[in-house]
């Protein structure tokens, strides 16, 4: 990680002014002068211009070999998710729920062995298992949190006084505290009535629409498990957020924890545009900047949509390495 430049204190990344921005005539391709050291010969460079690799097409969409190969990596692990979520399903004896989830499952395969085979990629059909399996156990087991309630079931432990904006935060701290280490997700929600909800999810998917109380204004927290995260709020996150009216979502895993919270300029725009566009930037910006050397795709591709949609709706958003990491 530490390989890698700074590029939004850098270049300014994801303001008005710096690249990318409205005054910015930069392109992030091939090579940002002054701020990455200059590491390939132009013939390289020229290669690696996205209308210089090869072409794969697939989907009404064309990905370049680089493309290719994290798309894979993007399907296998969405593989490894539903997977998960099967099992978590038919532990909770959700037959029918477990019957879509496989059906959605048959899907992922087909189209994971179509798309290698259109990219000329082999299958690494060892990155589908799931090594750990899912275990119901964890459901409840950190501390005192006994009868924590089947997936996807909402259930309400407390009340705190909402116009404490303090004690609202306390209760994500605390939330923080009480997942860290597990291995599902679990959403935690304080509503504008004061009552504060928990969600058991499972491996990499907590769903908290069930809640009772009315989203808008609330403020959750949820936890990424260390197999699972991006480091950054994901599609499905950002599209939540601007679908519930939630004023304020934190999430984190086990290396950085990260905020989106709504502002007086905040744009009401659809959820679904919002989604997206986190696609079409972490298509276009963050695999450019992945392929160019410039950013971990692991690490830094969902923090880099970020920083852009953020400033494109203007939400607040903001990515810290957590200090106890
Ligand atoms: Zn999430």
């Amino acid at each position: 990680m530490a390989d890698y430049p700074d590029f939004e204190q850098a270049c300014g990344y994801g303001s008005v002014t710096g690249i990318g921005g409205a005054n910015c005539r930069h392109s992030f391709w091939p090579f940002i002068e002054g701020v990455s050291e200059r590491t390939y010969t132009d013939a390289e460079l020229d290669g690696m211009k996205p209308e210089n690799r090869p072409k794969t097409v697939f989907d009404g969409r064309e990905y370049d070999d680089y493309q290719a190969t994290q798309m894979q990596r993007r399907i296998e692990r969405t593989i490894r998710k539903q997977k998960r979520r099967k099992a978590a399903y038919e532990a909770a004896g959700l037959t029918e729920d477990a019957q879509a989830a496989n059906i959605r499952l048959r899907r992922l395969n087909e189209k994971y062995h179509q798309f290698s085979r259109a990219a000329g990629l082999p299958e690494q059909r060892e990155r589908l298992k799931v090594l750990d399996g899912y275990r119901a156990a964890p459901h409840g087991q950190s501390a005192g949190n006994a009868g924590i309630g089947r997936p996807g079931v909402p259930v309400q432990i407390g009340d705190v006084n909402f116009s404490d904006r303090r004690a609202v935060m306390d209760q994500m701290d605390a939330a923080q505290t009480e997942t860290a280490g597990l291995e599902h997700e679990v959403n935690y929600t304080v509503t504008t009535d004061g009552k504060v909800w928990r969600v058991s999810g499972e491996s990499g998917f907590v769903d908290p629409s069930t809640i009772p109380s009315g989203l808008t204004g609330s403020y959750s927290y949820h936890n990424h498990p260390a197999d699972q995260t991006w480091f950054s709020f994901s599609a499905e996150d950002v599209r939540f957020f601007f679908e519930s009216g939630a004023a304020y979502a934190k999430a984190s895993d086990h290396l950085y924890e990260y905020v989106m919270e709504r502002t007086a300029d905040t744009l009401a725009v659809s959820p679904d545009v919002v989604y997206h566009r986190f696609d079409e930037i972490y298509w276009s910006d963050a695999m450019r900047l992945a392929a160019g050397g410039m950013i971990n795709a692991d690490v830094d591709a969902y923090h880099t949509v970020m920083l852009r949609l953020s400033k494109e709706y203007r939400f607040f958003y903001e990515r810290r390495k957590r200090i106890d990491s």
